[in-house]
């Protein structure tokens, strides 16, 4: 089978045959390898073709793919049933788990996505405060819920405009957007329209802008303002929770928002998202409380197992410094190959994951982020393609390692590497 027949077949029922637009490499060009399996680092193609893969499903393949523990629990859970739409221990069993690692989280409601776990947050802010105007970052993306599919306007108070068909002007116009690591233009907003403001939700690390590292100043603002002005802090940690250590990291640090999204990593790679935070504001939700908020298949005993797994591989192993140093060692060898070469090449990264930009200096705002050379991204995508290496197909996504990056791999990777960049 080839992947182009497979993506023309695709296309003729499927819109762009593909299920998530950023699949259909429209920002690298060519065709979306078919895959036909997976396991520990490795992706294979509906060609035969093996790929180092460094896009892990977009982050919840932290232990790579096939984790032996991960496929006993789905394997042992599928023949005891694969959801029965009533409560189970399981969901105990992950609602302890996340309130112990992430002390911010009291209780925590399971749903499907992270767009799920993004949307009710904000309906629960909404209900909570009795404001409606929230607060997002350009650069950051939480899903593609309505009112956060949302460009920055022009004037000074920059209500947001829809950044896509199909969402109207009046629910853009309930988020307004900033710019992220900019204290002061964060700190003037919120002293002017602060007392209207429902909730401000950040990714606490943005890694969907490739990654742009906060300035700690500028999450611990976030924390004060809101604070002062009775608005609700989100962290949006669906990328990032128990990603640099086992929990959230910005909590570990002292900064506890009052909401935090999940989903990824916790759900080991099954459909997965949850939604938790201080008790006080949870216990606004159906049926303890009067918003709204429901999943046939949430909290589902297949995504329960293969997350109760996954953390528990997480908190026996630790391997959060391993993870850093793999891709540390890989960054750094990128970086040097590039500078020998004269390719102005800045990489932000932190433990498991790293942002690739094809530019000078330092990457840390959405307008640094746009000055990248996406051209040389894409020729970088495709050589690496070629030598059996799968980075995002996309220069604003992040490239994630996992456990079962081994120095096998990683030596191999960082062959292709210094070769790609040879030739881009
Ligand atoms: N929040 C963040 C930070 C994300 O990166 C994503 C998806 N990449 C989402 C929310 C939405 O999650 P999902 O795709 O599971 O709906």
């Amino acid at each position: 089978m080839k992947n182009e027949d497979l993506f023309e077949r695709a296309k003729a029922v499927i819109p762009g045959g593909v299920d998530s637009p950023v699949r259909a490499f429209r920002k690298v060009g060519g065709t979306p390898r078919f895959i036909v399996g997976a396991s520990g680092p490795y992706l294979f193609d509906a060609e035969g073709k093996r790929y180092i893969d460094f896009v892990l499903s977009w982050g919840p393949m932290i232990l790579g793919h096939g984790h032996p523990s991960v496929v006993e629990a789905l394997k042992n859970q599928a023949e005891t049933g694969t959801s029965y739409g009533a409560p189970t221990e399981l969901e105990i069993m992950m609602a302890e788990t996340i309130c112990q690692a992430i002390p911010s989280i009291e209780r925590v409601r399971f749903v499907n996505s992270g767009t799920e776990a993004v949307m009710s947050a904000l309906r629960l802010a909404r209900a909570f405060t009795g404001r409606d105007l929230i607060v997002k970052f350009e650069g950051c993306y939480h899903g593609h819920v309505d009112s956060l599919l949302v460009k920055a306007g022009s004037g000074a108070l920059t209500f947001g405009i829809p950044d896509t068909a199909g969402v109207p002007s009046t629910i853009a116009s309930m988020t307004v957007v900033l710019n992220y690591n900019d204290v002061n233009g964060f700190r003037e907003f919120m002293a002017q329209h602060g007392q209207q403001i429902a909730a401000v939700i950040v990714e606490p690390i943005a890694g969907n802008m490739g990654v742009v590292l906060p300035k700690y100043d500028f999450l611990k603002s976030l924390r004060q303002e809101t604070k002062q002005c009775g608005a609700l802090l989100i962290f949006d940690e669906v990328i990032t929770g128990f990603r640099f250590c086992f929990g959230s990291h910005p909590d570990f640090v002292g900064l506890r928002p009052d909401l935090t999204c999940l989903g990824k990593i916790i759900g080991g790679g099954m459909p997965v998202g949850a939604f938790g935070g201080r008790k006080d504001i949870m216990a606004l939700l159906a049926p303890e409380g009067p918003v709204y908020q429901a999943g046939t298949l949430a909290g589902n005993p297949m995504a329960m197992r293969a997350g109760l797994a996954t953390l528990e591989v997480l908190r026996t192993t630790n391997p959060y410094e391993r993870l850093e140093e793999t891709l540390g060692l890989f960054v750094q060898d990128m970086q040097a190959e590039a500078s020998r070469r004269g390719i102005p090449l800045a990489v932000n990264h932190r433990g498991s994951m790293a942002g690739i930009f094809f530019q000078e200096g330092e990457v840390r705002t959405f307008a640094d982020v746009m000055k990248s050379d996406t051209k040389l991204y894409a020729q970088f995508f495709h050589a690496l393609l070629d030598r059996g290496v799968y980075l995002a197909p996309s220069p604003y996504e992040t490239l994630f390692v996992s456990t079962a990056h081994g120095k096998d791999e990683m030596e191999k990777a960082i062959v292709a590497v210094r070769e790609a960049l040879a030739i881009i």
